[in-house]
């Protein structure tokens, strides 16, 4: 009966570090996947080269973080960072943008919420967008002509994204975004 016991106690001892030992090795920062750093648990580095963590489990919606809900999507310093300044945000985690919705705009109709997103992850996947480090900050596009003709696209893209929405002449929040959209479209002299 003891050596069973002791048998089980062993077995699961085993399967604990093997697990632990395959979930180290499956973390990874960033596009270059490199091998996980048990000191500074994201192995990503910031430019001062100190190591940033950003890939803790709890972390893993970059999305949810403060720092983006709060300091991106809020940007308006004059307002002293109150003021809800986008819809959506591209941002950088680990070396990777993700396209996020800003909460603060309290949008309700989930196709309009689709559009949103759809934009953003745009965004995530143009090229043109490069991340610099880890932080959560907006990937800098390398090329401003390209960014501009291809926010252009976007911008079209959202206004008849969110015009395809059956019955959006009716719904207050549709209507406001579709105007930004062409309000958009003008501020920046975007081609027909
Ligand atoms: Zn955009």
């Amino acid at each position: 009966m003891k050596k069973q016991s002791t048998l089980v106690l062993c077995l699961i001892g085993l399967l604990c570090v093997l697990t632990a030992v395959l979930e180290a090795l499956g973390k990874h920062c960033g596009s270059d996947k490199k091998p996980y750093d048990p000191d500074t648990q994201g192995c990503c580095i910031n430019p001062d080269g100190t190591g940033k963590v950003t890939d803790k489990p709890e972390n893993t919606n970059p999305c949810t973080l403060n720092e983006v809900q709060e300091d991106l999507c809020k940007m308006s310093s004059a307002f002293g960072n109150k003021v809800c300044a986008q819809y959506g945000r591209t941002v950088c985690y680990n070396g990777k943008k993700v396209g996020c919705v800003c909460n603060c705009m309290g949008i309700q109709n989930a196709a309009l919420l689709a559009c949103i997103q759809a934009h953003e992850d745009e965004h995530a996947k143009d090229d043109n967008l490069k991340c610099a480090d880890c932080d959560t900050k907006k990937p800098t596009p390398q090329d401003q002509n390209i960014d501009a003709q291809n926010h252009c696209v976007l911008y079209k893209k959202d206004r008849d994204c969110a015009k395809a929405i059956p019955g959006w002449e009716d719904n207050p929040e549709i209507r406001v975004f579709v105007e930004n959209a062409i309000f958009l479209l003008r501020w920046n002299s975007c081609p027909e």
